[in-house]
């Protein structure tokens, strides 16, 4: 059995203590009630504490109204956010869970203002912002006293809302990091010029944050150990800063995470996927912890709490911020302290569900686990009062999750999976290079259906005559998809392939090779890694602005990244019209202009999925009772099949 003797140690930071080493970094949760804490928001951060998690850091806040940069967050500056941050504290302490409210200015890092203008930024100096093209004005003295100011209220208003403590948040190129990096901060007056000038906004603004939060609470900084971008703020530099810092005693602990804003390549490292080694900035943590004396927090793709005892073990860091492992599982760490390791529904680092939503300012979730965010409506499923029969066609996630929850309410459930295995296009996604630990969704839906009473038939395909013999009260379809085939010009003359034809291993691909990409998803991006891999030169024909335009950002942006140094071409704007023995006919979607792309082998078509409705029309036609749920629904993505299964699951 895994021993974790040091995650759940308790360690003490002034006069509190966390109960063990698993906490929650601040992230942005969209579920504010105009710019303050909701009941939503309190019931989020309430779930993870009840769970067992240490502490939980609530998202950043803005300390002045020149930080509110257009993104929904919390405006700590004023006082109409306490009442809603002591719900949320009461929410969560009273499972003995700490919890911590992070303060921020986002400085350049500007977006549109509520109304659709730009508003303006302002920076240590005149520097670009690259990714978010922002040209900020150089910020006034009168304006950094004002900030520094508003660390020190909005500190108090943390502190009269009964929070055990506060972070600054200095990572990440907001505010407090554009200052500190000689690359940003071009002044010349006691704000910039020398290390010492440069380090002097943080110093004032944590002993401003100390003034304003009392003796009582603790007080700590985010950091990133290195920008991992243009920014160039690297280790040595945060050796240095950190090194200055610990000698603070307003300052209680570090929290070193890496990445920036800034940039795309930077700011993957803000939420990493699963590209990223699991643990990858532990060896950073690491470095600065043998610099300072104060306690380490650390983050970054730490996803189970083996990672996080190894990280604790080897002294790499005191507290291990496993953000993404308690959206998918709030129950995580309970269960990692009663030894149910294998009960545990690890996050698989997709980013679609939470950050990915957050990106898009919509309130975050899991694909895995829909109930989070959602916990005033599913944090208690009630049993049935009527058994029934209940039989779901497809194993897919849609169908599993569906057979599950019909069972654990109490009804009689057989679940039918044509091929031989559970998952459905998981199995094929998996199979996709850096994909694998996408299959981990199938291993936790495996998990969750073996703690269940439901009969599972493999190798049964669903029609008339099976749902005859079985007679169940209610039918649930959730039979799939197939990929989409629409007629090509000139393809009886070409060697074209789909998508899954090449992922199950049954096409003979050719060396050079167009990718036509439609869905712009991780589809055309994993098989142009795939294909590249085995020595065919790839040109990716993506039917959108960019590739991956409809995944979410940090890992669309990774992945271009790889894809360039593996030397991808990629194509954007372009629609397939057709294809001969050589060329493949695109069209570009702006200007209606040919593309052609000549010598090609082999053109391989990933234009989305066709519904798989068969079960449907016989259903409809002999007016059985059923549901339709997933792609056999409407072709999408692994989150929507699991919360339309867990929705049925409710209402059967
Ligand atoms: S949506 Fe994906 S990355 Fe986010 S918590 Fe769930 S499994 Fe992890």
């Amino acid at each position: 059995m895994v021993q974790l003797n040091n995650l759940f140690q308790p360690l003490r930071i002034r006069d509190k203590e966390l109960k063990n080493r698993i906490f929650s970094t601040g992230h942005m949760a969209v579920m504010l009630d105009d710019g303050k804490p909701s009941q939503r928001l309190a019931a989020y951060h309430g779930a993870k504490a009840k769970g067992g998690a240490a502490l939980t850091i609530v998202e950043a806040a803005r300390v002045h109204p020149t930080g509110d940069s257009g993104r929904p967050a919390i405006q700590a500056y004023d006082p109409a956010c306490v009442l809603g941050y002591r719900k949320l504290a009461d929410a969560c302490q009273s499972h003995g869970c700490l919890v911590f409210g992070q303060l921020t200015h986002p400085g350049r890092e500007m977006f549109l203002a509520s109304d659709g203008s730009r508003p303006v930024a302002y920076a240590p100096a005149a520097v670009p912002n690259e990714r978010f093209h922002v040209m900020p004005r150089a910020m006034p003295i009168t304006l950094i006293n004002e900030i520094i100011e508003g660390f020190e209220l909005s500190a108090s208003h943390l502190s009269q809302a009964g929070l055990d403590g506060v972070e600054l948040v200095a990572s990440h190129g907001y505010l407090l990091g554009q200052f500190l990096n000689p690359k940003i901060n071009l002044r010349t007056d006691k704000f910039g010029g020398s290390f010492e000038g440069r380090l002097r906004f943080l110093k004032d603004a944590i002993q401003a944050t100390r003034r304003g939060a009392g003796a009582e609470m603790i007080v700590g900084v985010r950091l990133s150990g290195e920008d991992k971008d243009y920014t160039e703020n690297d280790l040595n530099q945060m050796l240095e800063i950190c090194s200055a810092l610990d000698s603070e005693s307003d300052l209680d602990y570090f929290n070193i995470t890496v990445g920036t804003s800034a940039g795309l390549a930077g700011s993957t490292h803000i939420v990493p996927p699963m590209e990223y080694e699991t643990g990858y900035t532990a060896p950073i943590s690491a470095s600065i912890k043998s610099v300072v004396t104060k306690p380490i927090f650390v983050a970054g793709r730490i996803n189970q709490p083996q990672i996080a005892e190894e990280i604790l073990k080897m002294g790499q860091a005191d507290m291990c911020g496993m953000t993404r492992a308690l959206i998918s599982d709030p129950m995580m760490p309970r269960k990692a302290a009663n030894g149910d390791l294998d009960d545990i529904r690890a996050c698989v680092a997709c980013n679609q569900a939470c950050i990915g939503h957050m990106l898009n300012a919509c309130s975050i979730s899991c694909i895995q686990r829909p109930e989070t965010g959602r916990e005033l409506q599913y944090a208690n499923i009630s049993k049935t009062k009527l058994k029934k029969s209940i039989l779901v066609a497809g194993g897919g996630p849609a169908g599993v999750k569906a057979a599950c929850i019909a069972a654990d309410r109490g009804h009689r459930v057989t679940l039918c999976e044509k091929s031989n295995s559970l998952g459905g296009q998981i199995n094929l996604a998996q199979s996709l290079p850096g994909r694998a630990e996408f299959g981990g969704i199938i291993t936790n839906l495996n998990k969750e259906l073996t703690k269940t009473a439901v009969s599972v038939r493999f190798n049964s395909f669903v029609n008339l005559d099976l749902i005859e013999e079985i007679a169940p009260d209610v039918v649930i379809a959730a039979t799939g998809a197939t990929p989409y085939m629409p007629e090509i010009q000139g393809a009886e003359e070409a060697h074209v392939v789909n998508a899954w034809q090449v992922l199950e291993g049954k096409a003979n691909v050719g060396g050079r090779v167009v990718i036509a990409d439609w869905r712009c998803d991780w589809v055309g991006l994993g098989l142009a890694e795939l294909l590249v891999k085995q020595g065919c030169n790839i040109r990716l024909a993506v039917n959108g602005m960019v590739a991956g335009q409809n995944i979410p950002q940090y890992a669309r942006d990774a992945w271009i990244g790889k894809l360039h140094k593996l030397g991808v071409e990629i194509i954007p704007h372009v629609r397939l019209v057709g294809v001969d023995s050589e060329d493949v006919y695109l069209q570009h979607t702006l200007s209606g202009e040919p593309v052609v792309l000549n010598s090609v082998d082999t053109l391989v078509t990933a234009l989305g999925h066709f519904s798989e409705t068969k079960l449907e029309k016989d259903l409809s036609k002999h007016s059985i009772s059923h549901h339709i749920i997933g792609d056999c629904l409407s072709p999408r993505t692994v989150e929507e099949a699991i919360l339309e299964g867990l929705k049925v699951g409710i209402k059967v």
